[in-house]
């Protein structure tokens, strides 16, 4: 909404209660909000300096003020916030997003680099991890069908971390699987409840390796799109010893090509083939993929497309040479190159039985839900979140434990 001088009727009136009620930090801080929510940047930034910074409050006001100094553009001003906010509270990795991208945006991609990664301070390097398992043996014990599910619950790793990234790693149905940032924080709610969430998520790394010989690794990187710097993480599980080496690979060819000031959205072509094949995806789809990037045209609506077609029209392509799709969809966020992929197909069919022999339970479970939810998230193109209906599916069928409270509290939240 555009702002003008002009005072429509009734600002005075907003003025002097405003100058009536400065110092009340609380009546300041749902103005400051409330005026961001109306796109009043200029009023929300007046209303949010009133607010010392010391307490709660001071500390919602600053990240407030950075919300809109940011979506001023004012990078100067966001880095010199930023700054300060840095040095005061030193333990929050927030102000470090804020400056990430003012530097981004006014070209100094060196400081950018170094904001996104104390951004990301919260996610173990690969050396981390390394050192934390070095005097660890990895688990020999052959776990009984669904332990994995129940321990996890109980180290607060969430139902869509498990199903889709531990189980198969576990029962050798994929070797690799990647879990996205928002759904790290899923990885372990009860690390973040600590507080200390690095600690945390090495505590769990060690736990996974220690009892089932999982490995896991943290990405950090800097997803570039439509002009702005957002930090990014992923986590990766595998079974497989170079998992780490692989991982900081992929790390720092997606920091060279942003040095070098490459890469459409989240990664170039050549991240993209190196992430395919480390996730075992088949040749195909990578490659599929990866060109789509190179042409600067969207994979996942390329993959909608193609869905919705197979889908209206599944009479009319029955061929018996080409089996109808049942589990090419075998991965949450996993594109097909088409949705009768034999490739995939296989990954898929290979990934239901190894559930099976390992689970009846599981293989059901996803064959009817996990992979009919993949196809879901393809058609909504990421405009619905489907963690909440996955988690939700999954708890319905599988878990008899109750909930741990945070995700409880998550799962209502979502509603
Ligand atoms: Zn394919």
């Amino acid at each position: 909404m555009a702002q003008t001088s002009d005072q429509p009727c009734g600002l005075s009136t907003i003025r002097s209660l405003q100058a009536s009620l400065a110092g009340r930090s609380e009546f300041s801080l749902r103005l400051g909000r409330a005026y961001l929510d109306m796109g009043l940047l200029d009023a929300a930034l007046s209303a949010l300096t009133q607010i010392p910074d010391e307490g709660e409050e001071g500390q919602q006001a600053c990240r407030l003020r950075l919300e809109v100094l940011a979506r001023q553009g004012a990078h100067a001003s966001v880095l010199e916030l930023g700054r300060q906010l840095a040095k005061d509270v030193p333990e929050s990795t927030w102000p470090w997003s804020y400056m990430a991208n003012a530097a981004f945006a006014t070209g100094d991609r060196a400081r950018a680099e170094e904001a996104t990664l104390r951004a990301l301070a919260y996610l173990p390097s690969g050396q981390d991890v390394v050192s934390c398992l070095a005097e660890t043996e990895p688990g020999a014990e052959q776990p009984e069908p669904l332990a994995l599910v129940r321990a996890c619950a109980d180290v607060g790793v969430g139902p869509h971390a498990t199903i889709d990234c531990l189980l198969p790693v576990l029962w050798d149905a994929r070797p690799t699987t990647c879990l996205f940032e928002d759904g790290i924080e899923f990885v372990s709610g009860a690390a973040m409840e600590t507080g200390d969430v690095q600690h945390g998520l090495l505590g769990l790394a060690r736990y996974l390796f220690a009892q089932y010989g999982i490995r896991t690794a943290f990405l950090r990187y800097g997803a570039v799109g439509s002009g702005t710097l957002r930090p990014m993480g992923k986590a990766y599980f595998s079974r497989t010893h170079d998992l780490h080496e692989a991982v900081d690979r992929l790390e720092r060819l997606y920091w060279e090509e942003f040095r070098r000031g490459e890469g459409r959205g989240p990664a170039s072509e050549q991240a993209l083939r190196a992430e395919g094949a480390l996730l075992g995806y088949p040749d195909c789809c990578v490659e599929w993929a990866a060109r789509l990037r190179e042409a600067g045209e969207t994979i996942e609506a390329a993959a909608a497309t193609a869905l919705t077609y197979e889908e209206g029209t599944a009479s009319e392509l029955e061929d018996p040479r080409v089996p109808a799709p049942a589990a090419a969809y075998y991965a949450f966020e996993f594109y097909p190159c088409d949705p009768r992929c034999l490739a995939a197909e296989a990954r898929g069919q290979h990934m239901l039985e190894q559930y099976r022999a390992a689970e009846g339970a599981v293989a059901d479970l996803v064959r009817d839900r996990v992979i009919r939810l993949n196809k879901g998230r393809i058609w909504q193109m990421g405009r619905v979140n489907s963690y909440p209906q996955f988690v939700r599916a999954i708890n319905a069928e599988l878990f008899t434990a109750s909930l741990p409270d945070w995700q409880r509290n998550w799962l209502q939240a979502s509603e």
